[in-house]
């Protein structure tokens, strides 16, 4: 007890140390790029439009959106940021499996993206154009309209694909559609009687305690293949999670596979054999590692009610110009510097989910670290200076919050030995998402459309 006390102490340390660390890291940056900012802001865009130099940011969610925010506000004035994105909103991953169980909220999960996070640049620094990438050559990228844009760099934050959706994703590009399939997910869970959730990571430990707490006569049976929920993180949040699940009624199976294609409306059928009674099915695979090669993603239907999908990283675009690059998970290899682990392709900087960094568990919070290391990289770049910001994991990155039920959460560090365990009570069951609309400078929770700078 008291070697378990000094460990939590030398813990709590070290997670503060670690803390000011990062802080440091990243007021040093930050200065640097504010002296960056004011000699780029009294400069004058090139009055050639030909003479403007592009860098390409794909995809613009955790990783993307923010190193664009940092470029549009250090770059020299012949250069302009053209952020390339499908989705007509950013999709707050987050909230995903709260919302296919709660009603009312869905619009909450699609911020606008909006000319007002960028509102600290130069007015005419960002190009936004509502597309995908579809192919990535030496000098330019090719979009899926078929126009091809020539860049100087390019910062590659494609994150991560499922095939067709829910709980990890909605699987579509526009906010409407989104909303709809969320609506869909919640009618299907509020008109079963047995729901069974097939995976004991964070979006299913989430998804099965909400659904019990918001309909406590429903059974909810949660179907995980290892011995304890959230078996990636330390014995603490295993064990707090499983309590949670228990106090709320859901049932839990461990050691077992779950066949989908089994399910029939009435039962599905275990890996063992042994058959549960089953009217919704919803498979929710680990979200926050991937270690599956990019040619075994999973995209299932089951009994033509939900979709079972598999997570893989989206690194699809450098197969063809760089495909040593791809490691075996999927992921694209990265230097500390997180250029593309390719010499013969200086330019090209990756980050957040789709970047092989060596993190354990992913998050926001990482992915948003590396934008930032790998757009102020592009910076010294375009300055001509050598890239000499470094990304290495550290272990304080691997921080979660779970939430176990509508009203309460678990916040968890662990270091590989020992953990620090600590839950709250919520109260507002949509309460995150009020200040990730602040943090991406939308007014909670007003719809501007879609991007129109
Ligand atoms: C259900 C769920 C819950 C989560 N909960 C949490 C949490 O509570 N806390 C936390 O910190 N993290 C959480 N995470 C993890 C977090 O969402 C990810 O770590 C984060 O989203 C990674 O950001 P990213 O920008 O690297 O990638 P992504 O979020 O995957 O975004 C990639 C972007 O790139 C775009 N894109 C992809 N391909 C192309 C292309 N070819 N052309 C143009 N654009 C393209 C996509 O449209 C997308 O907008 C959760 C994840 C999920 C799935």
């Amino acid at each position: 007890m008291a070697l378990e006390r000094v460990q939590k102490a030398a813990l709590l340390t070290r997670l503060v140390a670690y803390g000011l660390r990062v802080y440091y890291s990243v007021l040093r940056r930050t200065l640097s790029a504010k002296f960056t900012t004011i000699t780029a802001r009294t400069a004058l865009p090139p009055t050639d439009p030909s003479e403007v130099k592009n860098v390409i940011v794909v995809g613009a969610a955790f990783a993307g959106y923010f190193a664009a925010r940092i470029l549009a506000t250090s770059l020299p004035r012949d250069y302009q940021v053209i952020v390339i994105e499908p989705n007509s909103h950013f999709n707050f991953t987050w909230v995903l499996p709260r919302f296919c169980v709660i009603e009312g909220h869905e619009h909450k999960a699609f911020i606008p993206y909006t000319p007002a996070f960028f509102s600290q640049g130069p007015k005419d620094m960002v190009r936004w154009v509502r597309d995908r990438v579809t192919s990535v050559r030496k000098q330019s990228v090719v979009l899926r309209s078929g126009e091809e844009i020539p860049y100087e760099f390019l910062v590659i934050a494609t994150g991560s694909t499922v095939g067709d959706g829910l709980p990890s994703r909605v699987g579509t590009e526009s906010r409407e559609e989104g909303m709809e399939i969320l609506k869909g997910m919640q009618a299907r869970i509020k008109a079963a009687t047995r729901v069974v959730v097939a995976g004991g990571g964070a979006a299913g430990v989430e998804l099965a305690a909400d659904a019990k707490n918001q309909y406590p006569d429903k059974s909810v049976t949660l179907v995980h293949s290892r011995q304890a929920v959230m078996h990636r993180f330390g014995p603490g949040l295993q064990s707090g999670a499983m309590d949670a699940l228990t106090r709320l009624g859901v049932d839990v199976i461990l050691g077992e596979r779950v066949d989908p294609q089994s399910a029939d409306g009435k039962f599905i059928t275990l890996g063992s054999g042994r058959m549960i009674e089953c009217d919704c099915f919803v498979s929710a695979p680990s979200l926050w590692l991937v270690l599956r090669p990019p040619w075994c993603g999973l995209s299932l239907t089951c009994n033509g009610q939900i979709n079972c999908t598999g997570q893989k990283p989206a690194s699809g675009l450098v197969a063809d110009i760089a495909p040593k690059a791809i490691a075996l998970s999927g992921h694209i290899r990265v230097k500390t510097t997180l250029q593309i682990d390719d010499d013969s392709l200086p330019n090209v900087f990756v980050c957040g989910d789709v970047a092989d960094t060596g993190v354990a568990n992913m998050n926001s919070k990482i992915a948003q670290r590396q934008a930032e290391i790998a757009a102020h990289n592009v910076v010294l770049a375009a300055w001509d200076k050598k890239p000499s910001y470094t990304y290495e994991p550290g272990w304080g990155d691997g921080i979660i919050k779970l939430s176990v039920g509508l009203d309460r959460s678990i916040t968890h560090f662990w270091d590989g030995k020992s953990e620090l365990v600590f839950s709250h009570q919520e109260s507002d069951p949509a309460g995150v998402c009020g200040p990730a609309w602040a943090s991406l400078a939308a007014r909670p929770f007003e719809d501007t459309g879609v991007y129109s700078g």
